[in-house]
């Protein structure tokens, strides 16, 4: 084989899911499979959805590239103008369009380093210059990245709150920030888990798209709202921003089911609400075991919560839970597990108690 992909992809791996859950069901002769490792919706989806998938009754036709129904109701769901929105198949391929669209080798982007992996890979594949911030006890080092940028900086990746740690930025870290940096560097606000957030300073970044034309916030349908499967996520900025990047998007990226089914999700907020109570009370719930068991733990922001128990390498535990049929994610200093619903938690927590007396 000559043919030669661009040096820079050597460097990467294709996404690996890791095995499927048949695979661990068949491997480990387990009942059932409790997946708790990417933060999906555990109280799956609002029954409007699948009613208005179901009256999808041409399959020949083509999208509506420019999702026209969706993007009134996205629109009135945020407070924005219509042609303030970009549609993408999930956030995956809107930091995919970002990416082209801003970056290639004579261009720098900062970044957290312990966030999310599709904001480096993507840079990687553009060849750009990737200037990397540690987190700060599990939170965005706001002010050291501020001291990375320069005049070849053109995208700041803010992942808020911040996956895998659920920690976030707040109001006034974001404020200094932005009034601290040149008006050539986009700032993303990356806010794939906006819904479940409880704390009062979280920043509410919409309004302040009037302030800062440099800012670009993403949403979307995969967490809170139960739709991963149909892959369709927004992203927010400035009208003649969002135009520029609009060329970089395929003409067809959102699905006619995808759409569809945003567009239901949007008339079930009860849904929604419902679905980020649980997610709060169950959260607490993992607080108190943690303690109890002296396993160190970032309170989280979102639907997950990254733990790590004293004394157990985290490939440990992730093995220990895959074989009792829990999936979780591990990181090289702990594990993130998806709160589940309150039996899935309650399982969990029976497991890891095992492996905490096995540690001391
Ligand atoms: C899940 C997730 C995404 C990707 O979501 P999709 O819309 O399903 O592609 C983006 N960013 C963060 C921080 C996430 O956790």
């Amino acid at each position: 084989m000559n043919v030669k992909v661009r040096p820079q992809l050597l460097s990467l791996k294709a996404y690996t899911p890791g095995k499927s859950s048949e695979e661990v069901q068949r491997e480990y002769k387990l009942e059932k499979i409790v997946k708790l490792a990417s933060n999906e919706n555990p109280y799956g989806t609002s029954p409007f959805v699948k009613e208005a998938i179901s009256k999808i009754d041409n399959f020949a036709i083509y999208p509506d590239g420019a999702s026209t129904a969706l993007r009134k109701e996205v629109a009135e769901y945020t407070g924005v103008k219509e042609d303030q929105l970009i549609f993408s198949s999930g956030l995956d391929e809107l930091i995919q369009i970002i990416s082209k669209a801003l970056l290639d080798e004579n261009f720098n982007t900062v970044m957290a380093s312990g966030t999310f992996p599709q904001y480096r890979h993507n840079a990687v594949v553009q060849n750009a210059e990737i200037r990397e911030v540690p987190l700060k006890n599990g939170c965005h080092d706001l002010p050291e990245m501020a001291k990375q940028i320069d005049d070849n900086t053109q995208v700041v990746w803010i992942c808020n709150p911040n996956n895998p740690t659920g920690t976030y930025v707040d109001n006034k870290e974001l404020e200094q920030f932005l009034q601290s940096i040149p008006s050539h560097v986009l700032v993303v606000m990356d806010e794939a888990y906006y819904e479940y957030v409880t704390v009062e300073d979280y920043p509410e970044t919409i309004p302040l798209l009037d302030q800062y034309d440099n800012l670009m916030v993403l949403r979307t349908f995969s967490k809170a709202f139960g739709l991963a499967s149909f892959r369709i996520g927004y992203g927010i900025g400035a009208a003649s921003f969002i135009q520029q990047l609009e060329v970089v998007r395929l003409p067809f990226n959102t699905s006619v089911l995808a759409q569809k089914a945003a567009l239901a999700a949007l008339k079930d907020l009860d849904f929604v609400k419902q679905s980020v109570s649980l997610n709060a009370i169950e959260l607490q719930k993992y607080y108190e075991f943690c303690k109890q068991h002296q396993i160190d733990f970032y309170t989280s922001q979102g639907n997950f919560i990254f733990i790590s128990i004293p004394g157990k390498e985290s490939a440990e535990v992730f093995q220990y839970l895959l074989e009792r049929g829990y999936t979780v994610r591990p990181f090289p200093n702990g594990v993130r597990i998806t709160v589940g619903t309150k039996e899935e938690n309650e399982e969990l927590f029976e497991l890891i108690e095992k492996i905490v007396l096995i540690a001391h």
